[in-house]
């Protein structure tokens, strides 16, 4: 027999969005579903926080970065939600006395990425932010014990309907099957890299929240858009230590196995865009080559990356003597489960923030550490719109609950094995559905996740990835242009007439959906 818990709120797994939006509901009862603490990109994220606090700076400014990088499809309206409250979003976590690196006078170290015009990128101890930020977040939460959300292990299965609104969740923890039921379901599960066989993504980025919203009607939008870091270690362990742009703004250099530069031809050499640099070695790999970071120049490498030495030791590698074996990674989804400005989806009960949600922030391609900033102002969006939201708990037949138990225990006992299935799904994906994309691949692509799918029961947990894997695959298909991160090689310009968000709704056996206006109707 299960568990049924009972909540205000619950919010789907424990990342920087969805903490921030805990943080935001201290005053209704949260219950805090994920698998494990650590599981997310958000403990990962090297680079920074990008906000436009600089004496030189501007909301203007910062807003004109995103959305040039986002190649024609970033909802301005939205980015400048993202970069004004991010400036208040930042004073919250001032407050929590994170260890920003300051220079000697005291004041805010700010760096500078690809594509950004100022300096404006905020970190802590060096190359740890996204750890020193999460853990901060999470011990401020847990400081007023009253107020305090529970957490809950477990990994999310399917979201429970009734009459057309979303009111908790079916999870699973070590076998055994639980649901929750609450007024509102905050979605937080990330992004989708541990869909593809090399990532810089945490073991949970597997696109589970997106087919879970898929499956109760949720809308999709810009799934083709997926970010691939150019430079992750190339090493047996997964995910793959990044080896952040910053290292090649401090001078390192990408070399073929001769030592000679591989970006020399480009305006912005080894600080080219992600999306162009990724394909530059894309092409040396596909060619049997090896490519390398070359960062020996760099001065004091351990104190400024330090978590990339620490990475590189456990390999037996010095950034001082070796050059490093690199290669692309999947790294962001600028795509997923389709929200407004308030992190609503169109199915009532339902809400998204963080990677796993699609406001438009982004467009085809995300401006370097924009991500952190966009899980706390969007957390928060949510967590405020979930709180003045003024349904009841629904009462939700315990027949139906006690149905969707027995399936899914049954699902669990026959399941197949899931390392297996991955394993199959991150090859056909990065193979076909990757750096570089075709008609013919991604036809491929989608006939061989079809047959995965069809491998696995209807409540086997591996079905939710395969799903999301099918639905990223389709939307590729779909978008037949060049644009962001986007790069079909059989059309490889950009196409006017596909200046435009697509979305999807009606899971797999999706109804086209396209919309003529950037961000228009949600
Ligand atoms: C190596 C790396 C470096 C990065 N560097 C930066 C940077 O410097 N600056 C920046 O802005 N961004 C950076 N990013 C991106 C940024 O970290 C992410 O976009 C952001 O942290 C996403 O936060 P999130 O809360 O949406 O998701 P996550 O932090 O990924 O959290 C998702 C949570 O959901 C859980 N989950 C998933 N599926 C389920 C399920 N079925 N049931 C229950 N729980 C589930 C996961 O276990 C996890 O707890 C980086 C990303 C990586 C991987």
């Amino acid at each position: 027999m299960s568990v049924i818990w009972h909540a205000d709120v619950v919010i789907i797994g424990s990342g920087l969005a969805g903490l921030s939006a805990a943080w935001h509901l201290r005053d209704q009862r949260v219950m805090v579903l994920s698998p494990s603490e650590e599981g997310g990109s958000s403990y990962l994220a090297r680079g920074g926080i990008a906000a436009a606090i600089g004496n030189n700076d501007s909301v203007e400014a910062h807003v004109a970065d995103t959305v040039r990088a986002g190649a024609g499809l970033v909802d301005r309206d939205v980015a400048e939600v993202l970069v004004r409250e991010g400036m208040e979003r930042m004073i919250d976590l001032f407050e929590m006395a994170i260890p920003f690196d300051r220079d000697a006078e005291g004041r805010l170290m700010l760096g500078r990425e690809a594509l950004h015009g100022r300096n404006r990128i905020v970190h802590a101890a060096g190359d740890d932010t996204g750890r020193q930020v999460t853990r901060a977040v999470r011990e401020a939460l847990m400081q007023d014990e009253a107020r305090a959300p529970r957490f809950l292990p477990g990994r999310a299965l399917e979201l429970v309907v009734d009459e057309g609104r979303v009111c908790g969740v079916v999870f699973e923890n070590a076998g055994q099957v639980g649901v929750v039921l609450a007024k509102g379901v905050l979605l937080a599960t990330g992004g989708v890299g541990g869909l593809y066989q090399h990532t810089t993504n945490g073991p949970g980025a597997l696109g589970e929240g997106m087919a879970l919203a898929a499956r109760v009607g949720a809308r999709l939008a810009d799934l083709e858009f997926v970010q691939f870091h150019p430079t992750a270690l190339l090493a047996y362990v997964r995910p793959l230590p990044l080896l952040s742009e910053a290292i090649r703004g401090q001078g390192a250099m990408l070399v073929d196995g001769e030592g000679r530069a591989i970006m020399a031809g480009h305006p912005q050499g080894d600080l080219a865009g992600r999306d162009v640099v990724a394909r530059a070695l894309w092409a040396r790999v596909g060619a049997g080559e090896a490519v390398f970071l070359d960062a020996r120049a760099v001065p004091g490498f351990e104190t400024q990356f330090p978590r990339a030495a620490e990475a590189l030791g456990r390999l037996g590698l010095d950034a001082a003597q070796d050059l490093l074996p690199v290669t692309p990674a999947a790294h962001y989804h600028m795509g997923g489960v389709a929200t407004d400005a308030k992190g609503r989806t169109n199915v009532p009960g339902l809400w998204a923030a963080g990677e796993v949600a699609s406001t438009g922030v982004h467009g085809a391609n995300r401006l370097a550490s924009n991500s952190l900033l966009e899980t706390m102002v969007f957390g928060a969006r949510a967590a405020w719109d979930i709180g003045a939201s003024t349904s009841a708990l629904q009462t939700v037949s315990m027949t139906r609950i006690r149905e969707l138990e027995r399936a899914w225990s049954r699902g669990i006992e026959a399941a197949v094995d899931p390392g297996d299935v991955l394993e199959r799904v991150g090859r056909t994906m990065w193979q076909f559905v990757g750096i570089e994309r075709s008609e013919a691949g991604l036809i491929y692509a989608a006939q061989k996740l079809d047959g995965l799918r069809c491998e696995v029961g209807v409540y086997d947990p591996a079905r939710l990835a395969i799903e999301a894997a099918q639905a990223i695959a389709r939307a590729a298909h779909r978008r037949r242009e060049t644009r962001g991160a986007h790069c079909r090689v059989d059309f490889p310009d950009r196409d006017p007439t596909l200046a435009r968000r697509l979305f999807v709704q009606g899971g797999l056996a999706s109804r086209v959906d396209e919309h003529p206006a950037v961000g228009a109707t949600r």
